[in-house]
């Protein structure tokens, strides 16, 4: 976790948020209400920090695989699903440092460099935003990662989020394309 005053404050008001039945909307609202908020550099379609790899709950891996087979045309999701698979194949005995410094797209994320199932996403991603678009892009360019510069409230409460899912759900985090290979 950043180091920063009251990091246990906000990962505590993210673990809080992580009980709520509708989770996402409860993290979103934690996590905007960080004081750091205004000062983000996050925009639609930068897509640095989608090239690392994420960690998903299985309940998380559930509503993503929901999300998809229910919003994507069956086309696009047949393409997705090879994708997913080939790229799950891929990565067979590659641990998480390697496959963060090959950098590679996450399955979900689209031509267009968004992701396809945002309202979706899991808390690894809601919960990262960045303060410095040029950090992101010089931790992309393996210059510096993680990147110095994230919200470091909103990054705490994400944090606690995730450990609420977690402890509800097997006790575990999954690697989203390895999670996702087993589900779609
Ligand atoms: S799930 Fe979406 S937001 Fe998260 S890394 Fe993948 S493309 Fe980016």
């Amino acid at each position: 976790m950043p180091e920063t005053s009251g990091s246990q404050a906000w990962f505590y008001r993210g673990l809080e948020a992580g009980l709520e039945s509708d989770v996402h909307a409860a993290a979103d609202r934690v996590i905007a209400d960080s004081p750091d908020a205004p000062n983000r550099e996050c925009t639609s379609g930068c897509a640095f920090c989608c090239h690392f790899p994420v960690g998903a709950t299985r309940g998380e891996l559930d509503t993503l695989a929901t999300a998809l087979r229910r919003d994507l045309s069956d086309p696009t999701y047949d393409r997705l699903v090879e994708r997913v698979r080939r790229s799950a194949n891929e990565l067979r005995g590659v641990d998480e440092k390697t496959q963060a410094a090959q950098r590679r797209r996450c399955v979900l994320l689209g031509d267009d460099d968004r992701c396809i199932a945002y309202p979706a996403r899991p808390i690894a991603c809601r919960g990262w935003n960045s303060l410095s678009r040029n950090a992101c892009e010089a931790g992309f360019r393996g210059e510096a990662f993680p990147p110095p510069s994230p919200d470091a409230q909103a990054y705490a409460s994400g944090l606690g989020v995730h450990e609420a899912l977690r402890r509800a759900g097997d006790g575990t985090t999954h690697e989203l394309t390895r999670g996702l290979a087993a589900l779609l």
